[in-house]
């Protein structure tokens, strides 16, 4: 049975699509079997991954809609080794569309169940906003990691989510659990996000993971060439990074 995480954080640009892309590529590469889902309209994991989103036959948004099932919507990352559900412009309609439907917030769990013995992880990229398409991640997980900037005001936007979390798992997902918080653009040479480190592991503990993602170049300049940065440039600080992370969570997961 796959492990489905969630990687979700309300703000943009806090790393969200660079986690999911690179912790899908590491995973891979120790041999696990990775569907990544794009649940993003802006299609960012998609592109991220080799995966041309104007090109996408089916989608993420065929399959919430269910005129698509999963299995026939999924691509290969042409380098990264690990499974795609694209996503697109299209997507961003569903937010609306499936407000009138059935089950509107379990439609992706519904879908996920059909391949749920086909890989040992799924990793859901999340939009930056708490809505339907969110919600609807949230409801299929048995997990969300949230990556985080270690900055000033961090702490506080943390709560929104944390609230958010608590509510999905009392009324719609009871599963659903905090994975853990990803430090990410770490720059060691700042005090503050050393000082906003220790305020995250006085809060969070062992939920905050042992890895921290630095910030990295290459990391950023990989998505232009479709690639994970892990596949891009192996040797990069973020790479090994990535892979040190992905290590950490198939540990973790024997935990859960
Ligand atoms: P989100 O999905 O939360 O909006 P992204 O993953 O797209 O965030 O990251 C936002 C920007 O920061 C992108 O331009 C990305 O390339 C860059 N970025 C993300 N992580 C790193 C990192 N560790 N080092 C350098 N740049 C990064
Ligand atoms: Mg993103």
């Amino acid at each position: 049975m796959a492990h489905i995480f969630c990687i979700a954080n309300q703000k943009g640009g806090v790393g969200k699509t660079t986690t999911t892309v690179n912790l899908a590529a590491g995973l891979a590469q120790i041999g696990q079997r990775v569907l990544l889902v794009d649940l993003d309209p802006q299609g960012n994991a998609t592109m991220g991954s080799g995966v041309d989103k104007r090109g996408l036959k089916l989608s993420v948004y065929e399959v919430l809609l269910e005129s698509a099932g999963v299995r026939e919507a999924v691509q290969r990352a042409p380098a990264a080794g690990y499974d795609v559900l694209g996503a697109n412009r299209e997507l961003a309609g569903a937010e609306v569309e499936l407000v009138a439907l059935a089950q509107r917030e379990r439609r992706l769990k519904a879908a996920l169940a059909q391949v749920a013995q086909d890989y040992d992880f799924v990793l859901i990229d999340c939009p930056p906003s708490l809505g339907l398409l969110t919600l609807n991640g949230l409801c299929a997980a048995h997990g969300v990691i949230v990556p985080m900037q270690c900055e000033y005001f961090a702490l506080e936007g943390l709560s929104d989510l944390v609230n958010t979390i608590k509510q999905v798992h009392a009324k719609l997902n009871p599963d659903l659990q905090i994975i853990g918080i990803l430090r990410v653009m770490f720059d060691p040479r700042i005090t503050l996000q050393q000082q906003v480190s220790e305020q995250l592991k006085g809060h969070f503990g062992d939920k905050v993971f042992d890895t921290v993602i630095p910030r990295n170049v290459r990391l950023a300049e990989a998505p232009s060439y479709g690639q994970p940065g892990v596949v891009f440039d192996p040797a990069a600080k973020g790479s090994q990074a990535f892979v040190a992370f992905a290590s950490e969570m198939v540990a973790r997961v024997q935990r859960l």
